[in-house]
């Protein structure tokens, strides 16, 4: 039987493409445009995860997660359209599991979703297994020297201590991580980042990058940890 993904979310047109990308994905998928509707959908037919935005007729998402939260387990991905880390803390404060910021590529939308229902998938199975085992996940943690990233929680850690990096600065990081030694050209990483939404300006990795090398290099001038290529893009050398 196919996973039931309940989609909140206001305008139309996004609404629309989430839904035909998933359920291209296999995916049952029920849509609805506003806060108590999704509620009342929720109760109806508990879902297997839900992508909840956040601005929304009558109630707002965080009011819909906190209120579902109380009632069900399903992994909520809020969607945020502002660059915020408020939004962030306090998405994950209400209950949210994951977040994306708006504009979003539908290739990361969709690996969320996947690693959202991955992850329950795991639970359920080991719950399955041992009835007492705990189900915390496992921290999947990547570590550079004196820089951890904890992917289970989204956190970085420099020198042991915590970096209140924004989700872009986050997201770009764990993307040359997991690219470590490559060269990243600024279209690639702009692509597979942000979507298509900013293609066409690949200064927006070079800004992100500045601001993130503020935040990890010792001398951001003379970077160590992202190198530039020259004519060619980045490489983060760990
Ligand atoms: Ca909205």
């Amino acid at each position: 039987m196919s996973e039931l993904i309940l989609v909140v979310e206001d305008e139309p047109s996004l609404q629309e493409t989430l839904v035909y990308n998933l359920e291209k994905l296999g995916y049952t998928v029920e849509a609805v445009s506003d806060g108590r509707l999704a509620i009342e959908a929720a109760r109806a037919h508990i879902p297997d995860l839900i992508v909840l935005d956040i601005m929304l007729p009558s109630l707002d998402g965080f009011e819909v997660c906190k209120i579902l939260r109380k009632e069900m387990s399903v992994p909520i991905l809020m969607l945020t359209a502002r660059d915020d880390e408020i939004d962030r803390v306090v998405g994950l404060e209400v209950g949210a599991d994951d977040y994306l910021t708006k504009p979003f590529s539908m290739r990361e939308l969709i690996a969320r979703v996947k690693a959202q229902l991955r992850r329950t998938q795991i639970i359920r199975e080991e719950l399955g297994k041992i009835k007492t085992a705990d189900t915390e996940e496992p921290h999947k943690i990547l570590t550079f020297k004196n820089l951890a990233v904890d992917l289970t929680r989204r956190e970085v850690r420099l020198d042991g201590q915590a970096l209140a990096l924004k989700p872009q600065e986050y997201d770009l990081l764990v993307f040359f991580a997991e690219h470590k030694g490559q060269m990243l050209s600024r279209e690639f990483i702009l692509e597979r980042l942000w979507g298509w939404e900013y293609v066409g300006d690949s200064r927006t990795v070079d800004v992100h990058v500045r601001w993130l090398r503020q935040r990890i290099e010792k001398d951001a001038a003379n970077p160590e940890r992202i190198v530039t290529v020259r004519g060619g893009g980045y490489r983060f050398e760990g």
